[in-house]
């Protein structure tokens, strides 16, 4: 046996692993319960936006498309892995706000998965993509915070995916309001003009992935998405951890707090 191994067993003994989420034992760094507790998005999603679609009444909207999405969306398409709900809202919080940052390595293994299944099936092309770009904090937020979250799962996601991670083409010039504090009506205008491109020629041309940790109306990528396409960008899709649980779903019943276009507390 290895002296790393050894060294290994023995941190195991003094500090054994636990689940980032609820502290229970366990060699993951999200237990199996907590996992089972992901309300997954699934199958039936919007092409373009990727959240999820009512069954009852079907919508049967063309192009497999969301209400919002009829309107048109400067984002060329975006997956999120579960509902802001239940464990995964509360990794998110953890993660962002309790200082469990080795949860960004769970984040991304998901965001990979989800990645690998569009480039399998008839989804978004996002292995054709360049690069990834995190949605930027303004400095100001990210030395208060201590670290970017946003920027940290792409590190993640790098390796998997086999592509870079740039964090030089997309900048945060004016520290908006956060997102959550703002009425659903006003996200647009809060973000207009918060984000500027940089290094232009590494841009034009390219298809990329945009990184985030929440999805709430999509006005954040989607000005993140205007920016870039206004540099040369060819494409934009975004990946996110959870997206705000839309009005209609029955989930929203039990958890009258987490309205899409409301108050999503990460
Ligand atoms: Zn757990
Ligand atoms: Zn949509």
């Amino acid at each position: 046996m290895s002296a790393r191994r050894i060294c290994s067993q023995l941190l195991d003994l003094i500090f054994p692993p636990r689940c980032q989420l609820c502290r229970s034992l366990s060699r993951d760094l999200l237990c199996e319960t907590c996992r089972r507790g992901v309300l997954f998005i699934g199958q039936r999603h919007c092409a373009c936006c990727g959240g999820p679609l009512r069954d009852s009444p079907p919508e049967s909207l063309p192009g497999g498309l969301c209400p919002d999405c009829r309107e048109r969306r400067w984002i060329s398409g975006a997956r999120s892995v579960g509902l802001h709900a239940t464990s995964l809202r509360d990794a998110v919080i953890a993660y962002k706000f309790r200082g469990r940052r080795r949860l960004a390595g769970v984040f991304a293994q998901m965001l990979a998965d989800l990645t690998c299944a569009e480039a399998r099936g008839p989804g978004l092309p996002l292995d054709r993509c360049a690069a990834i770009i995190p949605v930027p904090l303004h400095p100001r937020r990210r030395a208060w915070r201590g670290f970017d979250q946003a920027e940290a799962i792409c590190h993640g996601l790098a390796k998997p995916l086999g592509l870079p991670v740039w964090t030089d083409v997309l900048v945060r010039v004016r520290d908006t309001t956060p997102q959550v504090s703002v009425p659903g009506n006003m996200r647009r205008t809060n973000v207009s003009g918060a984000f500027e491109t940089r290094k232009q020629w590494r841009v034009a041309g390219g298809s990329f992935i945009l990184v985030d940790d929440v999805m709430t109306t999509g006005a954040t990528l989607d000005e993140c998405a205007r920016v870039l396409k206004y540099a040369g960008a060819a494409a934009v899709y975004a990946l996110t951890v959870t997206r705000a649980v839309p009005s209609w779903h029955p989930h929203l019943q039990t958890l009258p707090h987490l309205r899409a276009g409301g108050a999503v507390d990460a």
